[in-house]
């Protein structure tokens, strides 16, 4: 929105990078998918135009494409071949002496390279987006209620450090807020389940020199440190990290590349590395909320007076719009510059036809519709 010249401001809670954006390395690979699914596939679209936007001289510091190897272990085996729409342009597949030459260490298993896949440096990047000159960034300020007025929306605010409580106006509010979206917009149909995932992080030097993916990952070092990751526990959105998570991630590589049994040291003690944990927010069809929501409390009220058979009521086109960029799941890194751009598109009035069925696909009320169209939402609105 900065970059389209709208005057932004940013509330955050806390500090941009205090949720799940602020592990000291982020991943940018695409989940493979079969040939026929790929051109279809978001979240491989997504890769694609985030190397993109990657380009861009301000963001490209902090992205470092060294390569992404993905074992092809038992559990984690993608067949992809030559029919493959994106073979030996994006993903080549090695055996195991190749994959071990990119690697830098032993590797048992063979493996798809991504090459142009890579590693994000969160904290640098998001420096280097909010220093936009359209942007006030303002940190510890809380937004407590958001409500609609006449001429956009009315935020209720809490500044931390026991200061009074503010309110601010603005024309748009787009809400990228992750879990904090439950407690703002009192809706059912926005359903957004905590995974949480606890990294390592190891100071010591080892001689890998691209990822491994293998159901968790190592990254080479970056910054001075390697990444170990992550464990995945649906329902859990607590983040105090924990000894038996380190020895989890510890485990799953050692599984997978024993070779780096004695370079990481495993028999030191393990709560000396250090550890950091945070919250995924998935929703039930793995893809992200993206878009202009009518707000929610007039919007199920207008639909529960209409039985799905019907037209839609039409003063809904009236309601106000607030924008919803959540759900990112384990891909946030990838999908929000798309997001970003559905909802500059969708602002500008300009829509592009290639994103229409992705807009389709995306919409944030694809949850609420189903529940009308299966008459829920008739028994259980007001
Ligand atoms: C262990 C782990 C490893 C991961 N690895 C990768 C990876 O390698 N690659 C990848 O692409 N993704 C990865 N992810 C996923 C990625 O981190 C998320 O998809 C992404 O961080 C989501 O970004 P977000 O901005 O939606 O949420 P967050 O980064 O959580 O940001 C939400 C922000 O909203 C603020 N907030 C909340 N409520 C309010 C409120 N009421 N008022 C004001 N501010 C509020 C918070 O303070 C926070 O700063 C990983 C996630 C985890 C947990």
């Amino acid at each position: 929105m900065a970059d389209h010249g709208w005057q932004v401001r940013v509330l955050d809670a806390a500090t941009p990078g205090s949720g799940g954006s602020g592990n000291a390395a982020a991943i940018l690979y695409p989940k493979l998918v079969s040939a026929e699914l790929t051109p279809e596939h978001i979240q491989s679209q997504a890769f694609l135009h985030t190397l993109k936007v990657l380009e861009d001289p301000r963001l490209a510091p902090h992205f470092q494409a060294s390569g992404v190897l993905w074992l092809q272990t038992r559990k984690q085996h993608v067949d992809i071949g030559p029919d493959h729409p994106w073979w030996q342009s994006q993903v080549w597949s090695l055996n195991a002496e190749e994959a071990s030459a990119k690697a830098g260490v032993a590797l048992h298993h063979p493996a798809l390279w991504l090459p142009n896949a890579g590693l994000i440096h969160p904290e640098g990047l998001l420096a280097s987006l909010l220093a936009h000159k359209n942007i006030e960034l303002l940190t510890h300020h809380e937004v407590t209620e958001i409500s609609p007025n006449h001429s956009g929306w009315h935020i209720q605010v809490q500044p931390g450090h026991q200061r009074e409580p503010i309110t601010l106006d603005a024309k748009h509010l787009v809400l990228a807020v992750a879990g904090g979206a439950q407690q703002l917009l009192a809706t059912q149909h926005l359903p957004l389940k905590p995974v949480r995932g606890q990294i390592t992080t190891l100071k010591r030097p080892l001689a890998l020199k691209t990822t491994l993916c293998y159901g968790g990952y190592l990254t080479p070092g970056f910054h001075g440190q390697h990444v170990l990751g992550a464990t995945f526990q649906p329902g859990r959105s607590d983040t105090s990290p924990c000894h038996q998570d380190q020895l989890a991630n510890a485990s799953a590589l050692l599984d997978a590349v024993p070779s780096l049994t004695t370079q990481i040291g495993l028999h030191e003690n393990v709560m000396s590395w250090s550890a950091r944990a945070s919250v995924r927010w998935q929703t039930p069809d793995y893809l992200p909320m993206v878009g202009w929501l009518p707000w929610p409390a007039d919007y199920e009220r207008l639909l529960s007076t209409r039985v799905a058979s019907r037209p839609m009521p039409e003063e809904i086109q009236e309601l106000p719009k607030i924008g919803i960029s959540l759900g990112h799941g384990s891909k946030g890194f990838s999908q929000a510059w798309l997001a970003a751009d559905l909802l500059c598109q969708a602002l500008l009035a300009k829509p592009q036809a290639q994103h229409s069925d992705l807009q389709e696909r995306l919409r944030p009320d694809r949850f609420l519709l189903k529940a009308w169209k299966r008459g829920q939402l008739r028994s259980t609105a007001p």
